[in-house]
């Protein structure tokens, strides 16, 4: 297990994006609240959602007075290379779980338990599958409330795979999920809670910035910024479906010759899967120079990622599972058309024709991108709709009332 250190963040500027009523919420529930020691655990601390969440409401929540902490925990080649099967399986591919694969997952979550002996915290929140089995091993003297976040798609789960997981799940005081599609096998968990994943809109991904300097940016990676550009930002993964979005450019291009895609995706540590993937994604583009493939080894971080998502005509996700899909958030904030997958988070957050579209098929998805393309006017429409729906719903200050709520009602059950 490893503290992870945040930058530091200043709660007051982030009072506007928040209504009256919901301040004075927040501070009363911050009173009640400022002596808890919280605890947030995860596998990562770059890469993917969870990482870029915490990176965020950790520091704001403790500027707000809470007491919070967050760890990583300590795993290796073979750990990750379980949890990412226990991910895909979770999300409903098949295959079996073995003995060994068991003896690995529990042998990483007892030693990072064991590291956390001692630790006494009122609230302690474990992200996703990897480190869920800690609870197995908590110290007797640790009497706080636990909850387990799942912020992948369970709709259709692996059932040996979710089952096993199970067991551990309902040990717990209380379970987040994003969406009530995803506990269609989890009816007798205690105290279900839907909170959706959120962004920060003053972090260097998300803060607003000029279209001249965007397009600066994204011209220093090749990008001809007087022609259309898509863009999709994902880990290279089989369920954003990196090689669905060539398809998607390749039948684009046929009809609009000077589109050109720009496929981003940063190398998460816990994701081993992601360099064959992201192989694959380049002997599949081949050597059209239209296509971009770039992560965060070439120099890509947050600022250059706002940079796309602000500068490209259309943002794509086409996810083919999707627990949420922040990147989807991000685009829409930034006022910029978002195709996405008809899946998941990504149901929640694009309503079909006023946000963004939602799209089942490769070919779907061309006609859309093609549809936008040609009608900036509808582009526009769709820019207004999408900026409110994530200021009403997927702001930052809105997930931590959400969290503090939780603590409130689970102190008063
Ligand atoms: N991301 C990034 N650089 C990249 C690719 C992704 O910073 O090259 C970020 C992206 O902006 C988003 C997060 O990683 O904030 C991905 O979260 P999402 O929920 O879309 O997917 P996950 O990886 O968690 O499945």
């Amino acid at each position: 297990m490893k503290l992870v250190n945040v930058a530091k963040k200043s709660y007051k500027d982030y009072l506007c994006f928040m209504s009256e009523k919901d301040k004075k919420e927040l501070y009363f529930l911050i009173e009640k609240f400022k002596d808890k020691k919280i605890a947030m655990v995860n596998a990562t601390e770059f890469g993917g959602g969870v990482a870029e969440i915490l990176h965020s409401l950790v520091p704001l929540m403790n500027d707000l007075g809470l007491k919070i902490d967050w760890w990583k925990m300590y795993g290796e080649e073979e750990f990750y290379n379980v949890t990412k099967a226990f991910h895909n399986r979770l999300q409903g591919e098949e295959g079996d779980l073995n003995e060994r694969d068991i003896e690995v997952y529990l042998k990483y979550n007892r030693l990072n338990a064991m590291e956390m002996q001692g630790c006494d915290y009122d609230f302690m929140i474990i992200h996703d599958p990897q480190p869920a089995a800690i609870i197995e091993y908590r110290s007797i003297e640790n009497k706080g409330k636990w909850i387990w976040r799942c912020h992948i798609d369970t709709s259709t789960p692996n059932l040996q795979y979710w089952k096993f997981l199970y067991n551990y799940i309902v040990k717990y005081d209380a379970a987040i999920f994003t969406m009530e599609d995803f506990v269609k096998e989890g009816l007798h968990l205690n105290n279900i809670h839907f909170i959706t994943p959120c962004i920060d809109p003053l972090s260097l991904k998300n803060v607003p910035l000029e279209m001249e300097e965007a397009k600066e940016i994204i011209s220093k990676f090749g990008i001809d910024i007087n022609r259309p550009l898509i863009t999709q930002i994902s880990r290279f993964d089989p369920w954003k479906d990196p090689l669905g979005v060539l398809e998607v450019y390749k039948i684009v291009r046929k009809e609009f010759p000077s589109v050109q895609l720009a496929l981003l995706g940063s190398m998460a540590s816990d994701d081993p899967e992601g360099w064959e993937y992201l192989y694959r994604t380049l002997r599949r583009a081949g050597e059209d120079y239209d296509i971009k493939i770039i992560t965060n080894f070439n120099g890509i971080s947050n600022k250059e990622v706002n940079a796309f998502q602000t500068a490209s005509d259309i943002v794509i996700q086409k996810s083919i599972k999707e627990g949420f899909g922040l990147t989807v958030a991000e685009a829409l904030w930034k006022g910029t058309p978002v195709i996405g997958g008809n899946t998941g988070g990504i149901k929640l957050q694009i309503e079909d024709g006023v946000t963004g579209y939602l799209v089942d098929t490769v070919e779907e998805c061309a006609r859309k991108v093609l549809r936008l393309l040609r009608n900036l006017s509808i582009a526009e429409e769709m820019e207004k709709a999408g900026r409110e729906k994530v200021q009403k719903e997927y702001l930052i200050t809105n997930k931590i009332l959400n969290y503090l709520r939780l603590f409130n009602k689970m102190c008063d059950s």
